[in-house]
């Protein structure tokens, strides 16, 4: 059914149909016209704007290539962990696809993690490696933070090295983590002013949740962070211009939480019992009150691998002085 559609027709007089969300947000008679009846939020289609921006990396890569320094990634994979193998294929194959150098290394999950670090070391010193990927979660007896601290900032194409995280704080970033990176793209795509908009974050991880208030701070909007200890998350979602959830919990942030017109973004990759996949925001409620919104899959998801080939593609521009 679609809500907020007059109906006009024999025996009708406009009868207007509310979703349970427009008639708990109707304004009160008599500023009941201020309602848009027929609101639905605009898509921001990710995976499209990941197509173009991948054509448009070609001609990058093809300069660098003219002039010896045709971007590499390589991506390290320990165990094997079936999603994080469909996540790395699909890293290597997006930079094949636009003529970059990539390759897998692969250790089994039992691989002593002097190994990794010894490899990251000879990787660190190769001239036609630009970025290196250790993809997470690393098994149990790995030091995470030790592994990553390994891997040259100038090839941190993650942006997870304390110091790239560091020069994203102080609002000089080098590699900016991929999803948040992802988001910031979609906003430009979507025309959000971020200027002075409130904005709250759902989730305060290293890898999406801190460094996209980061760059919101950065944009000039005014950022809460909300965390899974948050007195009251409908209090802060509800006043919110932007929302961007990265939760990890299916359909977390419903219709009643967002505010009329504001721009949801959906980080969350969460599979259904039935095999599906879905996000972090209940679209089908959130689309009938938000201005803008990410749909899952073909959100952020496209667009998370599209910034890592971009930061591999600036990695080497850097390195060959362009
Ligand atoms: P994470 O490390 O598990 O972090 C989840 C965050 O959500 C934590 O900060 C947690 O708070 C917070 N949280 C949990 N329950 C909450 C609640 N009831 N109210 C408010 N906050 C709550 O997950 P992540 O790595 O950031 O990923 C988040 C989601 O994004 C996942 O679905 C993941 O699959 C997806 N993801 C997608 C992409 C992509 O490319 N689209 C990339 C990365 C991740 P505490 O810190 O207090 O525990």
């Amino acid at each position: 059914m679609r809500f907020g559609v007059a109906k006009r027709g024999p025996g009708r007089r406009n009868l207007v149909k509310y979703s349970p969300i427009q008639r708990e947000r109707r304004p009160p008679f008599p500023f009941s016209f201020l309602l848009d009846a027929t609101m639905t939020a605009q898509i921001i289609d990710g995976k499209a704007l990941a197509e173009t921006l991948r054509q448009s990396f070609k001609a990058r890569v093809e300069a660098l290539a003219a002039k010896g320094h045709r971007p590499g990634l390589v991506v390290i994979l320990v165990g094997a962990d079936p999603a994080s193998e469909v996540y790395v294929r699909n890293k290597v194959n997006g930079c094949l696809a636009i003529g970059m150098h990539s390759e897998k290394i692969t250790y089994d999950a039992s691989v002593d993690q002097a190994v990794v670090l010894a490899k990251i070391a000879e990787l660190n010193a190769d001239p036609n490696i630009h970025g290196i990927l250790v993809q997470l979660p690393l098994p149990k007896h790995f030091d995470e933070e030790k592994v990553l601290e390994a891997i040259s900032a100038e090839k941190d194409v993650d942006g997870f090295h304390a110091e790239n995280v560091g020069a994203l704080a102080q609002g000089n970033p080098r590699f900016i983590p991929c999803t948040p990176y992802g988001v910031m793209k979609m906003f430009e795509q979507g025309k959000v002013d971020l200027n002075g908009q409130e904005a709250v974050v759902i989730g305060r991880s290293n890898i999406v949740g801190k460094p996209m208030a980061l760059l919101l701070i950065n944009a000039g909007a005014t950022v809460t962070v909300c965390n899974s200890r948050t007195r009251d998350l409908k209090f802060h979602t509800s006043r919110a211009d932007i929302v961007v959830a990265a939760v990890g919990k299916p359909k977390f942030v419903t219709g009643d939480m967002i505010k009329p017109g504001a721009v949801v973004i959906d980080v969350g990759i969460n599979r259904l019992p039935d095999g599906k996949l879905c996000g972090d925001v209940d679209f089908a409620s959130c689309a009938e009150v938000a201005g803008q919104i990410t749909p899952v899959p073909g959100g952020v998801g496209p667009m998370t691998i599209t910034m890592l080939l971009a930061n591999t593609i600036e990695a080497a521009e850097r390195k060959a002085g362009l």
